[in-house]
């Protein structure tokens, strides 16, 4: 069936809300109509009631320069920056707030020390080996910088101070308003084993090649954000509050072992000494290539892995206007690329993996970078820069601008070597690059305080993302953005709003990806529409790129861009923690009353008639009665009941007909059925009523009303459907779209609830006896069980291949 066709079909000739009393079930009304403005902050010069950035909005710049060295042997950063910091705000500052993110992974750090575990708590404490080890090595290593020289641009040295993972570093001779500094910070610092540690970054060791491969972020100190709205951004890094950071341009220089292949943001400088000729060829080729083509094979890669080189290279990359920098080195790499040219995009998508990620890999990261700047360039800006790249290694999944970290791999049989994948783990890779190459925009361009909201970033991201893997493939398994989706988390307990700060959010992931996104999906589907909810969407994204938005600024440019009022939508989604559950109570049929008592009088008499009998009246059926014998005991009230038309019944009709205007007597022949249906809101929030309804003659349609119906009385409101047809069944919500978490009272006729009950087996249980004479095996006897089942695994797959061949 066409859903368009349905929509448009509007059939019902009138409609009419009836509302109830605004004191529903004596408690008191709560407006949920009620305007945001009280919440959100006053508009100024720099933030405009409309959500767009005002007239005198500034933003600090910070430009590095950074020269670092890998060692490979000791896994070890030391390096040296300098910092320019332009101060464009009217204020004039008298000390600089540096993050020192590496400190957090210090012994005595604020989130090592307020960790809580729930281990004691249990009845019988359990937690898995690899957790177990990340709380051991993680009591065990003191990480964080070693800060060796604050020095302002002459050398002299600069007073600082270190609280966790702030450093406040203070001017000799205040920063006015226009000037800028420079200043430079040497330091060095343990790189972290991440499968061990955790973290957003960190090395891979590989037992099999003894061979690192590092992912490195958060690797050097950055300028702390100052802006309009919070001052200086210091709250400290407890592991959730990711980065506030300040656009600046970057020129760095990394140092590894010879035989590394490098990726990192931004643009390679010095291609000419760093790569060799071949692989400079195909890179060029790369660039019109209309799928990835090879720059490292594996093959290559493999001979890498073997060479151990005791010299070094030094990669110089630079970026413009970025938020942040990363890289990642290895010897293992393989390194494929395929160029993007669309209008004025011209950019580079490339993938580092170790062959560990093969097939997956080569399969699908390149291909997926791709189709992620398609489409979030159309649901969001161009994306502007250079190169984006997906590398594959310890990290699970974390973005940077133009690069990325992804851990998805395929599983090797440990006995023939075979690599297989699950299909969890063919769309997590998918899934999780277009993820985080999407974060290019949401925050690295549309730059939010993710220390302070997550959800500007994580939701946003995980919205478009959910388009994006709409347009890989019909029916691609969505984990987040369908309504249906979230509705477990919005009846559960323990929630916060999405409107807390990043370090006190309960169930981080549904909270800060999941809601938001689905909020999102509503709100383009149900709410307003698409083509109202993408212009708004993208001029939120276009007014906001390269600067800094705040959640006002979105809020704000929603309903300017879109004229729909949304600060319920916004307060009950975003400020609460109520959750959808409209009720489709009762619905009552209606005619309009002739008035006249011939036909009127009839029809309450079929109505009594209809009643059930009496009890008792049934039962005495047969009795023998008084009257019964004795005809003489009836009279004129034993002939006629209460619906016997008198003749004052009569006069009085031909009076009353004679008073009434025509169109008055036109309506009172009016024939329609007239269907009253009662909704009841269960849940808290208030949300569009749809509705399915279906004809006794065979045919049915979709009315959409809008949520403000709920706005006089936010508990109960009815609906008058006028039909000449009879309405045969009335579904809400049918295609599930609001997140309703009980669709059991959705339907009128009411619905068989349909469940399954499993029957299962009682174990036994082995008796000690038993065990105590189970046949003793030594070491060696397990081993050889084990080597006749590896050997039978082999022969089974060596067969396998041959058939194939
Ligand atoms: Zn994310």
């Amino acid at each position: 069936m066409n859903m368009n066709k349905l929509v448009s079909g509007l059939l019902f000739g009138l409609s009419v809300v009836i509302s109830l009393p605004s004191m529903a079930g004596g408690k008191p009304f709560e407006d949920k109509f009620r305007q945001l403005d009280e919440l959100l902050p006053t508009p100024n010069t720099y933030r405009t009631a409309s959500g767009a950035p005002g007239h005198k909005y500034w933003q600090q710049q910070a430009d590095y320069k950074i020269r670092v060295k890998l060692d490979d042997q000791k896994q070890k950063l030391t390096a040296s920056e300098t910092i320019t910091y332009t101060n464009n705000s009217p204020d004039t500052l008298t000390y600089l707030w540096l993050q020192l993110d590496q400190n957090r992974f210090k012994r005595e750090s604020l989130d090592k020390m307020t960790r809580t575990t729930s281990v004691a708590g249990k009845e019988n404490p359990k937690t898995t080996f690899s957790s177990m080890r990340n709380r051991v090595k993680s009591s065990q290593h003191d990480g964080g910088y070693d800060i060796t020289k604050v020095a302002d641009s002459r050398g002299r040295a600069m007073k600082y101070v270190i609280n966790n993972t702030m450093m406040r570093i203070d001017l000799a001779k205040p920063l006015k308003s226009g000037q800028d500094i420079e200043f430079s910070i040497d330091w060095n610092y343990q790189v972290r084993e991440q499968k061990v540690l955790g973290g957003r970054a960190g090395f891979e060791y590989f037992k099999e090649d003894d061979n690192y491969l590092y992912e490195i972020a958060q690797w050097f100190p950055r300028m702390a954000a100052y802006y309009d709205v919070y001052g200086w951004q210091n709250k400290q890094f407890l592991g959730n509050g990711e980065f506030t950071l300040e656009f600046g341009d970057y020129d760095v220089q990394i140092t590894v072992p010879a035989d590394h292949i490098v990726a990192a943001t931004g643009e390679l400088q010095n291609t000419k000494r760093v790569l060799t000729s071949t692989q400079r060829k195909r890179l060029a080729k790369a660039k019109t290539a209309n799928k990835p083509v090879i720059i490292v094979t594996e093959e290559e890669a493999i001979e890498n892995e073997k060479e151990k080189s005791s010299k070094t290279k030094t990669w110089h990359f630079k970026a413009e206007n970025v938020r942040d920098f990363a890289w990642a080195s290895s010897r293992k790499f393989i390194w494929d690329a395929q160029g993007y040219n669309e209008g004025d995009i011209d950019t580079m998508a490339m993938s580092f993996y170790p062959k560990e990620g093969n097939p997956l890999w080569e399969r699908y990261s390149t291909e997926a970078i791709v189709h992620t700047i398609e489409h979030y360039n159309k649901y969001s800006l161009q994306y502007p820069y250079p190169v984006s790249i997906s590398v594959n290694g310890p990290v699970g999944g974390m973005e940077y601008p133009m690069i990325t970290f992804n851990g998805p791999r395929p599983k090797v049989d440990k006995k023939t070597g075979e690599k297989t994948y699950s299909k969890r783990t063919k769309y997590g890779l998918i899934g999780v690059i277009i993820h985080e190459v999407g974060h290019n925009y949401y925050p690295m361009i549309v730059n939010s305080d993710e220390r302070q909201w997550t959800w500007m970033d994580e939701g946003l991201n995980t919205f478009v993302q959910f388009l994006a893997q709409q347009a890989w493939e019909e029916n691609y398994p969505q984990r987040r953005g369908p309504a249906r989706k979230i509705v477990n988390y919005m009846k559960s307990s323990h929630q916060v709003p999405i409107m807390t700060n990043s370090e006190s959010i309960l169930q981080f992931g549904n909270n800060a990806y999941g809601k938001p996104a689905t909020a999102l999906n509503i709100l383009r589907e149900t709410i307003m529409g698409r083509e109202l909810f993408d212009f708004a969407f993208k001029e939120y994204a276009e007014r906001w790129k390269f600067k800094r938005p705040t959640p006002a600024d979105f809020f704000r440019t929603m309903e300017d861009a879109s004229a729909v009022d949304l600060d319920w939508f916004f307060r009950g989604w975003f400020y609460t923690t109520n959750h959808v559950d409209l009720s489709l109570d009762k619905v009552t049929k209606l005619h309009i009353g002739s008035q006249d008592p011939e036909v009127e009088n009839a029809w309450d008499r079929d109505q009594f008639n209809q009643e059930p009998s009496d009890i008792s009246n049934m039962r005495d059926k047969g009795l023998v009665v008084r009257t019964k014998g004795k005809p003489e005991l009836l009279d004129f009230y034993n002939e006629h009941d209460e619906f016997t038309v008198t003749n004052s019944d009569r006069n009085k009709y031909v009076k009353d007909q004679k008073k009434l205007e025509d169109w008055q007597l036109e309506l009172l022949k009016n024939g329609s059925n007239i269907y009253v249906v009662d909704f009841s809101n269960k849940g808290g929030l208030v949300m569009p009523i749809i509705l399915e309804v279906k004809y006794t003659d065979g045919t049915s349609e979709i009315q959409r009303i809008s949520a403000q119906i709920w706005r006089k009385n936010t508990e109960q409101v009815s609906k008058m459907l006028i039909t000449d047809k009879e309405i045969s069944a009335i579904t809400l919500d049918p295609y599930w779209e609001t997140a309703d978490v009980d669709v059991n009272n959705n339907y009128w006729p009411a619905r068989v609830v349909e469940s399954r009950l499993a029957l299962y087996k009682r174990k036994k249980s082995k008796s000690m006896m038993e065990k105590f004479n189970q046949k003793l095996k030594t070491k060696e006897d397990l081993e050889a069980e084990e080597k006749k089942a590896e050997e039978k695994a082999k022969a089974e797959k060596d067969a396998k291949e041959k058939k194939a061949a």
